[in-house]
């Protein structure tokens, strides 16, 4: 049978995967190399035992919206909960976004952003960065003022360069722009600031965060967002009943008693970041700073030669090279520090081999 054409938009595009390799040592992918406490293991099992598998789940998760209200102390009704966050990306882009609007980006940036958004019919404007990856207050105020956008994309730290943005451009960025602000906080807790503090009612500002990766919980699909009241009840118009299931909704609630193992995990993979920053910048590659758990680095070589070197070694990084504005580019998750040997061992073997 022939197949049937789909939507002519989509005709230009690709899924969004990073390669799924069976390797020894993966870091490509910035989830957390810690697992989660044992203790929460163990309770999260006796509580699938009570979960009442015949029935829907509480299509409004109040029991885990009330745990996250309560950890950033605001009200349930200003919590979204969703499966990872790129599905409240997707939900706030099914809300505000569509045919006939635009949405902004300032590349490179998390890709996601875009690809949501193009799924979601709406025009998307790229921004441009420095050459460093930080924000132009010029390049923001001019994208805005031109593009007058109903959906402006930040990420702080951004994802894959590594810094988080500067306050007062977040500040600045959501003085001016016509609509709706997302700040991207996946990894907000390694970094040491948040816009958390802009989301009110009279705002259009929403943050999103996730379990997958400083809640050592990639496996779960579990994100939120922190937004006005309004945002939230807009939100649940695009969302199918029921689209948390049980079992996440009672993962997430369990998983916020450990926060302070949580944030003694951030501590420890903030260490071995920095360690790792430290080996790699006496190496012949360039190295981004970074506030959160992946280090962005260009060898001074062919960055895809260089990936390919680190996976017959046995170590998978993410390859950046051919993404706009990161030619050469490789991206690394901060693992274990056997991982993180590993790496630095098989990358100064790649590059000495190269020299
Ligand atoms: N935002 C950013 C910036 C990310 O890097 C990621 C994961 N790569 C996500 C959102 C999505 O995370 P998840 O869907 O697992 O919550």
């Amino acid at each position: 049978m022939n197949r049937y054409p789909k939507r002519d938009d989509l005709r230009a595009m690709s899924g969004y995967h990073s390669p799924q390799v069976s390797v020894k040592v993966r870091l490509n992918t910035n989830e957390s190399p810690i697992e989660p406490p044992a203790e929460f293991v163990r309770e999260l099992a006796e509580a699938v035992s009570g979960v009442r598998w015949n029935r829907y789940p509480d299509r409004a998760a109040r029991e885990l919206r009330g745990a996250i209200a309560a950890m950033h102390k605001v009200s349930p009704d200003n919590v979204f909960v969703a499966n990872g966050s790129n599905e409240v990306l997707q939900s706030v882009l099914l809300a505000y976004s569509g045919a006939g609007r635009t949405v902004v980006t300032f590349e490179p940036t998390y890709q996601l952003h875009s690809h949501i958004a193009r799924i979601a019919g709406a025009t998307v404007v790229n921004g441009k960065r420095n050459a460093d990856f930080t924000l132009s207050e010029g390049e923001v105020q001019r994208v805005l003022a031109e593009h007058q956008p109903s959906v402006t994309f930040l990420c702080s730290p951004n994802n894959p360069t590594g810094m988080a943005e500067d306050p007062a451009i977040i500040a600045s960025t959501i003085k001016n722009a016509p609509g709706v602000v997302v700040v991207d906080e996946a990894y907000a807790q390694f970094s040491p600031h948040s816009a958390l503090q802009y989301v009110n009612e009279d705002s259009r500002v929403a943050v999103s965060r996730t379990f997958s990766k400083t809640w050592s919980m990639a496996a779960a699909r579990l994100g939120y967002l922190i937004a006005p009241t309004w945002m939230i009840e807009d939100l649940e118009i695009v969302t199918l009943p029921y689209h948390l299931d049980a079992l996440k909704q009672v993962a997430g609630t369990i998983a916020l008693k450990y926060l302070s193992e949580m944030e003694r995990g951030v501590a420890d993979v903030v260490a071995e970041r920095e360690r790792l920053l430290g080996v790699m910048r006496a190496m012949p590659v360039t190295v981004w700073p970074s506030q959160a758990n992946f280090i962005l680095f260009r060898p001074n070589d062919t960055g895809r030669a260089v990936w390919q070197s680190l996976l017959d070694g046995g170590v998978l990084v993410r390859d950046c090279s051919s993404w706009e504005g990161l030619t050469d580019c490789l991206r690394v998750t901060v693992g274990t520090p056997e991982e993180n040997d590993a790496f630095l061992s098989v990358l100064r073997n790649a590059l000495s081999a190269r020299d």
